[in-house]
């Protein structure tokens, strides 16, 4: 039974459009599609979005063909600096005019959580297939209609996990489910940073639909469950929040969460708007694995215990940064008709798993899933 459960797992965060398409085959792909590269539209020129843009110039299948902006000024700023022409400039109120540019094959939502769920629904609806920021929405109901919006519109939607394309984390995914550390036992996943501006969209419940475990968080829960490859069947969680501090008015600050898997793996994680930490460790009955920083944009470490001895664990290269590799994927994925590693669906559990973390924080019990 536990078996079952936990290869169906491995499987479902498979999909169809391997991973092995950005190394060799990519040739053949790009000759396929006689060399096109599929156009993106960036919905949200902020700091995200200014660490995404310059990763295009090592893509082979995207390029960035619009900007969705609500200042004139900056879009045509950016569309200088990124060759985007005067034809794939928008703002929020023209969106929806997308439909009809040829050159925008797929539109990346990089805004405040609060509003993937509204421009997922009118890319789809303009034809277009989505990339969606993380966390996919603010609610697993909203998750469910972005779902349902592109499956209506044939289109394919993905959600912006990017450790799926990072080097380490996929090396520690492999070691974590090959058996290399024995039996799974124990998961200790850590993210969070000391939060600043409060008058920030993250600390905005309507734009961020909650605190530190939807904006950081999540990359515990994440990485909880891509390292055993399994779905967690129980939660537990605590949260903690100074509602004097001025930052916390309206979200949590740190609420850190239990969750059980079916093989008996118990995942602890910390979420937190208070302190910084970036890490992972994975220990089995053979060994241990230990990952810090784990999902930094760059310079992660991996290193490794087994055999009573420890040495730092460089992964082996991927073809792509883990960017680049991502926006390409989502093309790939595009130009051969199949399904993202981290599609919707993906989004969707963990949300289905966020809102069982907050019901347990509130009730002060375990919540089973
Ligand atoms: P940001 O505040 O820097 O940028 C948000 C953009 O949305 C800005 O251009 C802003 O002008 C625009 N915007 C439009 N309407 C707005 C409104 N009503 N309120 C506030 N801003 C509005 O935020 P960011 O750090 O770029 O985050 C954007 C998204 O990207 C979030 O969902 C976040 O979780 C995600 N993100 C993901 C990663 C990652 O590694 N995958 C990293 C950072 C952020």
């Amino acid at each position: 039974m536990v078996l079952t459960t936990r290869r169906r797992t491995l499987l479902g965060m498979g999909g169809a459009c391997s991973l092995g398409l950005l190394g060799t085959s990519a040739e053949a792909l790009a000759a396929q599609e006689n060399g096109r590269k599929l156009g993106y539209a960036i919905v949200g020129l902020g700091t995200y979005a200014d660490v995404i843009l310059p990763r295009f110039a090592e893509c082979r299948h995207s390029r960035v063909t619009a900007l969705v902006s609500g200042s004139p000024e900056k879009a045509r700023r950016y569309a200088a600096q990124y060759g985007v022409p005067d034809s794939g400039l928008y703002s929020y109120d023209t969106f929806d005019t997308i439909r009809d540019n040829p050159d925008v094959d797929i539109v990346y939502v990089i805004l405040p959580n609060g509003m993937h769920h509204e421009y997922t629904l009118r890319a789809a609806a303009a034809g277009k297939h989505v990339m969606c920021e993380k966390p996919m929405a603010n609610t697993a109901a909203q998750a469910e209609e972005m779902i349902a919006a592109c499956r209506a519109a044939g289109r394919k939607l993905m959600i912006r996990y990017r450790s799926h394309f990072e080097a380490n984390n996929r090396e520690a995914m492999r070691l974590a489910r090959s058996g290399e550390l024995g039996t799974l036992r124990i998961v200790t996943a850590e993210h969070g940073f000391n939060i600043g501006d409060p008058t920030q969209w993250r600390l905005n419940r309507a734009l961020a639909g909650g605190g530190s475990l939807m904006d950081i968080g999540i990359y515990s829960l994440q990485a909880a469950r891509y390292l055993t490859g399994e779905e967690p069947i129980s939660v537990s969680a605590v949260e903690s929040t100074d509602r004097s501090d001025v930052r916390f008015r309206e979200v949590e600050d740190t609420i850190n969460f239990q969750l059980v898997f079916p093989s008996g793996v118990v995942a602890d994680c910390v979420s937190t708007y208070g302190s910084h930490h970036n890490r992972y460790r994975v220990v089995g009955t053979q060994g241990w694995l230990d990952a810090e920083p784990a999902t930094a944009y760059e310079g992660n470490r991996l290193r490794l215990r087994r055999e009573w001895r420890t040495a730092d664990h460089p992964a082996p290269e991927l073809a792509l940064n883990q960017f680049s590799g991502q926006l390409d994927h989502l093309s790939q994925c595009v130009m051969t008709d199949s399904d993202p590693i981290v599609p919707g669906e993906e989004g969707l559990r963990d949300m289905r798993i966020i809102e069982a973390i907050y019901r347990s924080a509130r009730e002060g019990r375990t919540v089973a899933l």
